[in-house]
């Protein structure tokens, strides 16, 4: 019997009810202090600053780390040089088994990192526990693999590790973003300098007792805590010899001026604003799912995020319509549930932006759409949200919003789709759907993005490389291109 639409909602707001499911937190110990990871040991800082580190569901301190000065700094990287001469002197199975047992600690205390991860950053646990983690573990396995075939992979050309790493990573996705820059770094042979983001550093903290456990020697990884001063202490000492960085355009444009003319080698993987085009000859309940996984998976914090919806003009009305239903569907909460789908916001800063964004969308003329859901009292939140009646001109469709909200442009042609999406100045991901093969083929090839999704989105794989064109930065991470950053070639 065919139900009403009326009938359908009801069922599926019955279906879709849930008890809640949250997951154990018994058995993490997340230190009150936390200092220095230098020289293979937990130090204290010189200087003697801490800040607290909040969970952004609660906004109760989880608990304090270090904001690493100059000094600090200098002593992480002199720690790194003495490390250098010899870790990339170390025969390479045997760099490889230090990257597997990583690997292998990584999948052992996974439930302990999901649980520090979703607590620090605010994201789903299902999303932590089945992406960020696994992936990470994932990331350390594949360039273990690489250790000892470094000739193979660039035969006569004699790959050479360059010295020190400096490496600054964002909030968005901590443990994954350390583990796609010291992987590859030390499959290479080179040592490293890690700083974590200002909001999320426990996961990183973690990993140091990781390494404490693997037996790595010390100083062959150095973590230092503290904010965007403590990161460009990082990347401005002159015994670094290699920077790599991920976050924010802005941020990447000066790191890029402060070390022009030094020899330094950099990598930049910066923001995005990527289109997620839509067919009419699409299957529509699968392009749904791939919608909703592109722009709400943790919370849109993704700067490969599917911000920018292009749906052909023919099939808009019954595809907006199953994703305003879809959304009616989603669960905001709690981070720590098993059932939910949007978590909470990583910082008030960044909820602040995201409003800020969201209100220029509205002035400028577009209808939002968000589904009636609860907002928790404490905490940073943000509903999963739609705008439809977007011109090319409004900001959301500009810039980068990183959080939970959609823009909503249609086409006519594919040669409309290709101008409109490449009408920005970022060029990180796109995705195509259709169920032509040879669409999708010719999409790619126009498309001015690094990656391009067909019939999926937010897939990510060691083995893939990963980078954007334009505003979106340079290098690439991942798979055997990973690697290049980190070497020297003849
Ligand atoms: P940032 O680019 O400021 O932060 C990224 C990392 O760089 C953090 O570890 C940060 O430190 C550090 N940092 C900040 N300033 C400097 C500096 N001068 N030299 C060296 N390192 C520095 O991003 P935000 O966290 O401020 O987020 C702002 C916006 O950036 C977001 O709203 C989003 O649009 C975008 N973004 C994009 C990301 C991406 O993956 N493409 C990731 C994160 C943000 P700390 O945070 O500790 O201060």
């Amino acid at each position: 019997m065919a139900l009403t639409k009326k009938q359908s909602d009801a069922l599926a707001k019955q279906v879709f009810e849930y008890a809640p499911a949250p997951e154990a937190i018994d058995h993490v110990k997340i230190q009150p202090r936390y200092g220095l990871y230098i020289g293979g040991k937990m130090v204290a800082a010189h200087s003697k600053k801490h800040f607290p580190t909040i969970n952004p569901a609660t906004e109760k301190t989880l608990s304090e780390v270090v904001e690493a000065d100059e000094v600090d700094v200098d002593r992480a990287v002199k720690a790194a040089s003495k490390a250098f001469e010899s870790w990339s002197h170390l025969s390479a199975s045997r760099r490889a088994r230090y990257l597997f047992r990583i690997s292998r600690l990584l999948q052992e205390r996974s439930r302990e990192l999901a649980v520090v991860e979703t607590m620090d950053g605010g994201k789903p646990i299902k999303e932590s526990r089945d992406v960020d983690i696994p992936l990470s573990a994932a990331h350390f396995f594949y360039y273990a693999g690489w250790a000892d075939k470094l000739e193979w992979a660039f035969p006569n050309r004699k790959p050479r590790p360059l010295g020190v790493a400096g490496q600054v990573i964002p909030w968005n996705f901590p443990l994954l973003m350390l583990a796609w820059k010291i992987a590859p770094a030390l499959a290479a042979g080179n040592t490293v300098v890690l700083k974590p983001a200002e909001t999320t550093p426990l996961s990183a903290m973690v990993f140091a007792e990781i390494c404490m456990q693997a037996e790595l020697p010390p100083g062959v990884v150095n973590i230092v805590t503290g904010a965007g001063k403590t990161g460009s202490f990082v990347v401005s000492h002159p015994d670094v010899k290699k920077v790599a960085f991920t976050g924010s355009t802005e941020v990447g444009k000066m790191i890029q001026r402060s070390i022009a003319g030094t020899g330094k080698k950099l990598t930049l993987e910066l923001g995005g604003k990527a289109a997620n085009i839509v067919f009419e000859d699409a299957p529509l309940d699968q392009a749904v799912e791939g919608i909703v996984n592109g722009i709400y998976f943790n919370q849109g914090h993704v700067c490969c995020a599917g911000s920018r919806l292009l749906v052909q003009e023919s099939i808009a009305e019954p595809l907006l319509e199953k994703l305003k239903r879809r959304l009616s569907t989603l669960r905001l909460g709690d981070p720590l549930d098993k059932n939910t789908d949007i978590g909470a916001i990583n910082s008030r800063a960044q909820l602040e932006k995201i409003q800020g964004l969201v209100e220029s969308g509205i002035e400028e003329g577009a209808e939002l759409y968000q589904p009636e859901c609860v907002i928790p009292e404490r905490g940073f939140w943000f509903p999963p949200s739609l705008f439809t009646n977007v011109s090319q001109s409004y900001r959301i469709a500009r810039e980068e919003i990183f959080g939970p909200v959609l823009s909503v442009l249609t086409f006519r042609t594919p040669n409309e789709a290709v101008e409109k999406a490449n009408n920005t100045p970022y060029g990180l991901s796109a995705g195509v759907w259709t169920d032509k093969g040879s669409r999708i083929l010719w999409m790619a090839e126009r498309m001015r993005a690094g990656v391009v999704w067909a019939n999926t989105f937010n897939r990510f794989d060691p083995t893939s490389p990963f980078g954007g064109y334009k505003e979106s930065g340079f290098g690439r991470e991942g798979g055997v291109h990973g690697l290049l950053p980190y070497l020297e070639l003849n």
